[in-house]
C-alpha cells in the first residue's frame, strides 16, 4: 500500500470537531448533558416536520429502542430487506421477535414492496425499510401496501443524512413511526459512534428516552438541574445503557452544521462517476427520482453478471483504490439463513445482484485528483 492509496472511507473531521470535543471535556460534564440536548434540538430542526430527536450511542441502539417503543415483542414478525447490514435484523431478535427477510428491487436495491405485500401475515408488527446507499425507499408506496393494518414502519436511515424521498425529508416522520440515523465512523456524518431517533410520536420518543438510560424516569442531567431533589428517581422498566455522551454530541453538532456542505461534495463526486463511467461495462447506481434527493453515502456499482468480483477488488487495490462490499445479503449468512421469507426463499434479485456489487469511495474528503484516479482505475480494471 503506497502513500497515494485512496482509502474506501475517511471521516471528514478536523480542527472544529476537535475544538468542540475539547470544550465539552473542559466543561466538566462529559456524559449526556446540555450538549446532547442541544444536538437533539438542532438535529430535529434540521430534518424538520416537528419531530423530536433522541440521541443514542449507535443506530443499532436506536433501532432496538424504536422497535421496543413500538411494542415489538415475542411472537411478532418484522419484515426486513435481506440486502442490509446485520444490525437491522439483529435488533428484532433482541426483542424475541422474528425477522422475515424479503427480496429487494432490482434497480434501487431497496426493499421490494411486492415482497412486503407477500410477506405480511396477521403476526406482522413492523417493517424496517433500509434506504440503501442513501436512496430513499418509497414510503408513500409502502404506506399503501400496509394500509388498513396495524403495522409500524421504523426506517433504517443509517445511510440517509440528508435525503428526500416520496414522503419528504427522510426522518421528518410523515410516513413512518420513527427513523434511525447512524453516526458511525464511516457514515455521512460521524460522532465516532452514535445514532439518532427522530419521530413525531411523543410517546415513542418518551419511551425511548427512558429506555436509553436504564429505564429511569429522569435522566442524569435532569436529576442535577431540576428543582426536585437530585437523589429522587424511579426505575420504571429494565432499560438499557444507550445514551450519547456530550463529548460525542459536541462532535455531532459541528458535523451537522457541515452536513449540507459534505453532501454537496459527495453529490459532485457521484455525478462525476456517473458521467465518467457511463460507457463502461459496469451498471451505475440508480439516481433519486426527480424532486427527491440521494444522500450518496455509498456509490454501489455492479459488475457484469458472472464477473470475478474478488479479482476486480484486488486489481483496484493494486491501482491504489480501496473499495468495499455493501452487503452480503443477510439470508446468505449462517445465522440468518432460516429467516428468509417462506414464500420466496431464494430472494432472486438479491441473490443475482449481490455478487456483482462493489462500493467505490465517495467520501467528501476525496479530492478531484483522487476521484480522477478512481475513474482511471475502474476503467482499467473493469472486465
Ligand atoms: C451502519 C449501519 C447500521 C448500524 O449503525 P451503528 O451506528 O454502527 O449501530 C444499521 N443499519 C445499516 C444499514 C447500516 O449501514
Amino acid at each position: 500500500m503506497n502513500s497515494d492509496f485512496i482509502p474506501f472511507a475517511r471521516p471528514d473531521v478536523g480542527d472544529a470537531e476537535a475544538e468542540a470535543v475539547a470544550d465539552a471535556i473542559r466543561s466538566g460534564w462529559v456524559t449526556s448533558g446540555p450538549v446532547m440536548k442541544k444536538f437533539e434540538e438542532e438535529f430535529a430542526s434540521y430534518v424538520g416536520g416537528g419531530v423530536e430527536a433522541v440521541a443514542v450511542n449507535s443506530a443499532t441502539a436506536g433501532l432496538h429502542l424504536a422497535l421496543e417503543a413500538a411494542g415489538v415483542g415475542p411472537g411478532d414478525e418484522v419484515i426486513v430487506p435481506t440486502w442490509t447490514f446485520t444490525a437491522t435484523a439483529e435488533v428484532v431478535r433482541y426483542l424475541g421477535a422474528t425477522p422475515v427477510l424479503v427480496d429487494v428491487e432490482r434497480d434501487t436495491l431497496n426493499i421490494s414492496l411486492e415482497a412486503v405485500e407477500r410477506a405480511i401475515t396477521p403476526a406482522t408488527k413492523a417493517v424496517i425499510p433500509v434506504h440503501l446507499a442513501g436512496l430513499p425507499t418509497d414510503l408513500v408506496g409502502l404506506k399503501e401496501v400496509i394500509a388498513g393494518r396495524d403495522v409500524r414502519v421504523i426506517e433504517d436511515a443509517a445511510h440517509t443524512l440528508p435525503a428526500v424521498g416520496s414522503a419528504g425529508v427522510v426522518g421528518s416522520g410523515h410516513a413512518s413511526d420513527a427513523a434511525v440515523f447512524s453516526f458511525y465512523a464511516t457514515k455521512t456524518m460521524t460522532t465516532g459512534e452514535g445514532g439518532m431517533i427522530t419521530t413525531r410520536n411523543h410517546e415513542l420518543a418518551a419511551r425511548a428516552r427512558v429506555m436509553r438510560l436504564h429505564g429511569i424516569d429522569r435522566d442524569a442531567f435532569d436529576r442535577y438541574t431540576s428543582s426536585k431533589p437530585s437523589w429522587a428517581y424511579d426505575v420504571v422498566a429494565p432499560g438499557f445503557k444507550y445514551n450519547m455522551p456530550d463529548t460525542a454530541a459536541a462532535m455531532g453538532r459541528v458535523q451537522l452544521r457541515r452536513a449540507d456542505e459534505m453532501h454537496a461534495r459527495r453529490t459532485e463526486i457521484a455525478e462525476y462517476y456517473l458521467n465518467e463511467l457511463a460507457d463502461t461495462s459496469l451498471l451505475m447506481p440508480a439516481r433519486a427520482p426527480a424532486g427527491q434527493v440521494h444522500s450518496w453515502h455509498l456509490f454501489i456499482v455492479r459488475l457484469p453478471i458472472g464477473a470475478d468480483r474478488g479479482s476486480f477488488i484486488e486489481a483496484m487495490a493494486d491501482a491504489g483504490v480501496g473499495t468495499s462490499v455493501h452487503f452480503i445479503p443477510l439470508h446468505q449468512h449462517s445465522y440468518w439463513r432460516p429467516f428468509a421469507a417462506e414464500i420466496s426463499k431464494t430472494l432472486p434479485n438479491a441473490v443475482r445482484e449481490a455478487p456483482r456489487a462493489v462500493s467505490l469511495p465517495v467520501s467528501s474528503t476525496c479530492t478531484d485528483s483522487q476521484a480522477a484516479q478512481v475513474v482511471q482505475a475502474v476503467r482499467a480494471c473493469a472486465p
